[in-house]
């Protein structure tokens, strides 16, 4: 059972986008669910009367000068490629999938490998402040099934699926479903698995419809997901428009954008997170605004595959709806942290240009450029808002998640020697500066589940 707390500390958080709010010495109070019931700030006048009131109870948390962020939300991860992060990034995406990736994924018909796996992937996201992820992972059920377990022990919030790769013309006859039939039974068998696990899981856990994406998959498998995501209104995920070989792929196909085609399926809905979406165009954009969904822009992946930049400004000036994840191991690190700051520097390219050869007035796409705080927003707000979960806010009615910053952790002390620093200054240096040390604890659903001593 848990309990009511009260929880004082300096809050970050970006309840709108490129807009930051410092809550300094504030006092959360959470219920027994683990949702915030309300948000007292220093100036208010009942605080110093409520802050005597319980600074003596059991269930009174000061963090003191530690700093809180919201708990980071990652919506793009393949979590059976976790062994081989950082592996063959030099090389083609072809080669890549064929010699790395398509053969490691095989191996987690072996239940054991994918204990040993998942549980460090989800331990180290946890210590990297994500506590609520999104993940791919393999065609087997039993490994996936044990991903979802593996969340919910840790304690993170997890959104889990099993991939769908049923066209026998697009895989390898070693790692692909043996029909469209069977990947279907078993996506519905596990959407009931894990709503079956979901009873019992105080901070949630999700099945999520997984259409590897559109090239993998025949059109029968893609129309039958779609009436499985509106039979039990499930999460979906898949990738769309990430690089020129898969978008012209589709076109070639079907004559239709990506975005066309997995709307024309079903597969669009205000529960969709579709990966990447460097090509969509601003058609492509109403079409996700219409039907709610979200894209989940991932910068390192998209350095080495995906052939542009995705122009996260323009987009979210559109209205698009857009979040973040790490894409591992088209990305190479377990950190929102790193990706927040390649957001930063991609829009900067985007915006500048990169080639030297060009009049600085023709090199580049101007407006491109995201703040450091625009990308901390995808990495909290928005994920909440693409997973339709009051999640990412210190605000009454939001879930409790959080990671508490230590900025003086003895094995990455953060420079603070300039005399009237801001707190929007305190801000950036967290997401520049800090790593996995300076995140001294977790806690999910107003529960601590990581603590480092
Ligand atoms: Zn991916």
């Amino acid at each position: 059972m848990n309990n009511k707390k009260i929880i004082k500390a300096s809050f970050f958080h970006s309840p709108k986008y490129g807009d930051i709010e410092f809550l300094k010495q504030a006092l959360v109070f959470v219920s027994s669910n683990g949702i915030i019931s309300k948000v007292i700030r220093q100036d208010d006048e009942n605080y110093l009367e409520l802050l005597e009131k319980h600074s003596k109870d059991n269930n009174f948390f000061d963090f003191k000068d530690k700093i809180i962020l919201p708990g980071f939300i990652d919506l793009h991860i393949h979590a059976p490629q976790w062994p081989q992060a950082g592996l063959a990034l030099d090389d083609e995406l072809s080669y890549w999938l064929n010699n790395f990736t398509f053969p490691l994924e095989s191996k987690y018909q072996d239940l054991d490998y994918a204990r040993e796996v998942y549980s460090d992937l989800v331990k180290t996201l946890l210590a990297n402040g994500t506590t609520s992820a999104m993940y791919f992972g393999t065609i087997h059920n039993e490994a996936t099934l044990e991903l979802a377990k593996i969340c919910a022990s840790y304690g993170q919030r997890g959104f889990v699926g099993k991939v769908v790769m049923d066209d026998k013309t697009m895989n390898p006859d070693f790692y692909r479903d043996n029909s469209t039939k069977e990947a279907i039974d078993n996506t519905e068998k596990f959407i009931l698995d894990v709503q079956t696990l979901a009873k019992d899981v105080f901070q949630g856990v999700y099945p999520v419809i997984t259409p590897r994406f559109v090239p993998s998959c025949t059109d029968n498998a893609l129309l039958e997901l779609g009436k499985l995501a509106k039979k039990y209104n499930c999460y979906i995920q898949s990738h769309c428009s990430e690089s020129d070989w898969e978008h012209n792929f589709v076109i070639e196909r079907f004559g239709k954008r990506d975005s066309e085609v997995l709307d024309q399926f079903g597969l669009l809905t205000d529960k969709s997170v579709m990966a990447h979406g460097n090509f969509i165009n601003s058609e492509d954009a109403d079409i996700f605004k219409k039907q709610k969904s979200s894209v989940c822009h991932c910068p390192i992946s998209n350095s080495y595959f995906a052939n542009a930049v995705f122009p996260v400004n323009q987009l979210k000036k559109q209205g698009l709806n857009i979040c973040l994840g790490t894409d591992i191991s088209g990305g190479f690190s377990p950190s929102l942290y790193d990706n927040i700051k390649h957001t930063v520097m991609a829009s900067r390219m985007l915006n500048d240009g990169v080639d030297n050869k060009l009049d600085a007035n023709n090199r580049g796409t101007n407006n491109a450029r995201v703040s450091v705080f625009e990308a901390f927003y995808l990495a909290t707000t928005g994920g909440g808002e693409a997973l339709k979960l009051p999640l990412g806010i210190f605000k009454e009615g939001y879930i409790c998640d959080f990671q508490v910053i230590d900025i003086n952790s003895p094995s990455n002390k953060l420079p603070k020697y300039l005399d009237n620093e801001e707190d929007k200054h305190l801000l950036q240096k967290i997401l520049y500066l800090s790593t996995s040390e300076n995140i001294r604890e977790v806690w999910v659903q107003g529960k601590q589940i990581l603590k480092k001593d």
